[in-house]
């Protein structure tokens, strides 16, 4: 089973190694024929205002959005939940994402002060363990339409971790906390599809 992950800019390279962990084929994406030949996409964490400019300067904005219109589920951590939500805050001036999840995130919304933290989630939806999880400059989903499942809170309520449909999103990485059961969450879900 293939799986790309979109390797315009981010951390790329560790969601490949967790998915190449957990039995994908995991290649990276960057040309619409690349989008075409996978059946699920990680949208990675790095900078989402770049990504999405590039996304746009390679030609990948429309055929990322229709795939997910079509229904290709993908998964987003930090960077790739801002690029899946609807609406975003704090974004830069003319930022737009792809769109998908009924959410809105503000953009770097832990402020300068704990840029980075690391904390345990209770995620019910992936049994008793928690999930140990790395913020990076992260966003924080601000509201949820109706069809959204909340996956994950703070211990404040604030909101980490949502899925809609085939697609999923997390405020923090797992891919780099040695934490693989959100991608194997989201391997069945694209082997379900
Ligand atoms: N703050 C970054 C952004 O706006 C996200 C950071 C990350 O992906 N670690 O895209």
């Amino acid at each position: 089973m293939r799986i790309g992950v979109l390797a315009l800019q981010g951390d790329v390279r560790e969601h490949l190694r967790v998915l190449t962990a957990l039995g994908a084929e995991a290649v990276a994406v960057r040309r619409p024929d690349e989008l075409r030949s996978v059946r699920g996409l990680v949208l990675p964490g790095g900078e989402s205002s770049v990504i999405d400019k590039l996304s746009r300067a390679f030609g990948m904005q429309h055929p990322i959005r229709e795939a997910i219109s079509s229904g290709m589920p993908m998964y987003g951590t930090c960077a790739g939940m801002i690029l899946l939500a609807d609406r975003i805050t704090d974004g830069i001036v003319g930022q737009e994402t792809f769109g998908g999840l009924d959410i809105t995130v503000r953009r770097n919304a832990f402020g300068s002060q704990s840029d980075s933290f690391e904390t345990d989630l209770d995620v019910p939806v992936l049994g008793d363990i928690p999930v140990h999880a790395a913020f990076i400059r992260a966003p924080l989903v601000t509201r949820t339409g109706d069809d959204v499942e909340v996956l994950a809170r703070l211990d404040d309520g604030g909101v980490v971790a949502v899925r809609q449909g085939a697609l999923l999103a997390t405020s923090f990485h797992p891919e780099v906390s040695g934490e693989s059961r959100f991608h194997q969450l989201f391997v069945d879900t694209v082997r379900a599809s």
